[in-house]
């Protein structure tokens, strides 16, 4: 064999390595007409190389976006550098449908892009070459890792049985809403309410009947309140509400419909169909509390004003 023709077999083995690597390689002039356009890329658009050549891409593919790939590569061929794109930046350049029978759960294929710039016989750049690498499988991982992350997030905040924010989570949010009134002054209230007699509720009825009984008290609340309000679950068969922009007056009427909606109600258990009440205490913001723990040890100690005043009623505190 001649040198020629070892050169040119070598070559031929090089080309049928490109045509068939698992990698998306597309050259292109810098008018965008297509140059080169290998097996990966046939097998994903449907578009044939002879079909592609010297065609400008954004003829055949109009969802690229155009602006954003000519910036790219301008600055590839000025700069004579490099540039790459990963999928979190961009999902994918080609819209490919995601052919993975496993990792069916996204719709498209994930690419990372690399942008390379070719070189003439002169030593400038007249071409680019796209490389677009499949990350399907990583991403849908990173993705579905990200999606448990929130929602662990969410759990961490909220209380299992009821849904309601958990006790820290709400005390953050009354320290929060403190800072807020200190700085802007705006009317705002906070509620605590214990639900009464609740010991007798698992007695008579056992544990699993209280924990209804809880979840009504927690649904009944959540219904009549605002999307703005925050309500908390602050111990067993004790809650906390805070309601921004809302006077003392205001909170005893939102109170007083929550305390009547629940004398009025009935939870239907295993055991027995059970009637109960709550005691509600409020404090409204004024000038009084020194920081949120004062703002929550009046209401509590209007709450306990409401038990000892016989239970199933509102108090407001100072009045
Ligand atoms: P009062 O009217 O003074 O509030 O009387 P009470 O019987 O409700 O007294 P207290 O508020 O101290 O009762 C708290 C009871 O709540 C004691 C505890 O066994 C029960 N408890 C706390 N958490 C839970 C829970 O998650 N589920 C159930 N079923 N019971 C709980
Ligand atoms: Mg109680
Ligand atoms: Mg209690």
């Amino acid at each position: 064999m001649t040198i020629n023709e070892i050169e040119a077999q070598s070559f031929h083995w090089l080309v049928d390595m490109l045509e068939s690597v698992e990698v998306g390689l597309v050259v292109l002039d810098l008018d965008f007409r297509v140059q080169a356009w290998n097996g990966f890329m046939e097998n994903h658009s449907g578009i044939t190389a002879s079909k592609i050549r010297n065609r400008v891409l954004f003829d055949l593919f109009p969802d690229i976006p155009k602006a954003w790939l000519t910036r790219k590569v301008d600055a590839v061929a000025l700069l004579n550098t490099r540039a790459f794109t990963s999928w979190e930046q961009r999902p994918y350049l080609f819209r490919f449908r995601n052919t993975r029978p496993i990792t069916g759960t996204e719709e498209y294929m994930f690419q990372n892009l690399t942008i390379s710039p070719l070189y003439g016989s002169t030593g400038q750049v007249e071409k680019v070459c796209l490389m677009v690498y499949d990350v399907t499988d990583i991403a849908t991982g990173k993705r579905a890792l990200e999606r448990a992350n929130e929602q662990l997030a969410k759990l961490s905040k909220t209380d299992r049985l009821t849904g309601l924010l958990n006790r820290g989570t709400w005390e953050n949010l009354v320290d929060a809403e403190f800072e807020r009134f200190r700085r802007y002054g705006h009317a705002t209230s906070l509620v605590m309410f214990d639900i009464d007699f609740f010991k007798k509720v698992n007695d008579n009825h056992g544990h699993l009947a209280g924990d209804e009984v809880i979840k009504h008290t927690a649904a009944t609340a959540k219904h009549i309140l605002r999307q703005s309000d925050s309500i908390g679950r602050y111990g067993g068969e004790e809650f906390g509400i805070i309601l921004p922009e809302t006077d003392a007056e205001g909170a005893h009427t939102i109170c007083e419909r929550i305390r009547e909606t629940i004398e009025q109600s009935v939870v239907d258990t295993p055991s027995a169909p059970i009637h109960y009440t709550v005691s509600i205490g409020i404090a409204g913001l004024s000038d009084t509390p020194k920081n949120h723990m004062e703002w929550m040890q009046q209401a509590d100690e209007a709450l306990y004003a409401a038990k000892k005043g016989g239970r199933n009623r509102v108090v407001v505190f100072g009045q």
